[in-house]
């Protein structure tokens, strides 16, 4: 097995007006609650973010997707806070034999804009991944007002995360 994995992870959710109007749920993003008309639709709270992290990190290590591990047909993941999908993902890292090199995160919306957020996000995802702020970066993209994201009617996330396998950074630091 090399030492180094790579994962890739991409999540897309229709943006809505929040509950009773449409089926937005509260719009929250990397674990991160924001004050805006519009939710993602999801089975689960809808956190794009973790989403697309959780599915980085599963494909890394080569394990079943998020979809497949906590399947939307099931009704204890109704409302779910996604920050459990992440949690479990990461554990399955670990027990893997991995750790956790660095995330790099990229979130497509007109609105809510993520730059003056984005410490927290970065704050939020590093606790539930029980790693330095400084291996998790987060940036804000625009879809330039086209398609389904410009017309702010989706949001889409795409994370690119390395794992390292955690004997050999032991022996490097030793
Ligand atoms: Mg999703």
């Amino acid at each position: 097995m090399p030492p180094f994995r790579i994962g890739h992870g991409y999540d897309l959710h229709r943006l809505e007006p929040l509950e009773p109007e449409g089926r937005g749920r509260p719009c929250v993003l990397g674990g991160v609650l924001f004050d805006h008309p519009l939710g993602p639709v999801g089975h689960s709270d809808g956190d794009a973010v973790l989403h697309a992290l959780t599915d980085a990190l599963l494909g890394a290590i080569g394990e079943p997707d998020i979809g497949q591990l906590f399947p939307d047909t099931d009704p204890r993941h109704d409302g779910q806070d996604s920050g459990v999908f992440l949690q479990e993902a990461m554990r399955r890292v670990t027990a893997r034999g991995f750790c956790l090199g660095n995330v790099d995160i990229t979130v497509v919306c007109e609105r809510p804009k993520i730059g003056p957020r984005r410490d927290e996000i970065c704050n939020r995802v590093a606790s539930l991944l029980d790693c330095d702020p400084g291996c998790v970066n987060v940036k804000g993209k625009t879809h330039e007002g086209v398609d389904a994201v410009g017309e702010g009617r989706a949001i889409e996330v795409h994370v690119v995360v390395l794992l390292a396998s955690a004997s050999r950074v032991a022996k490097d630091e030793a």
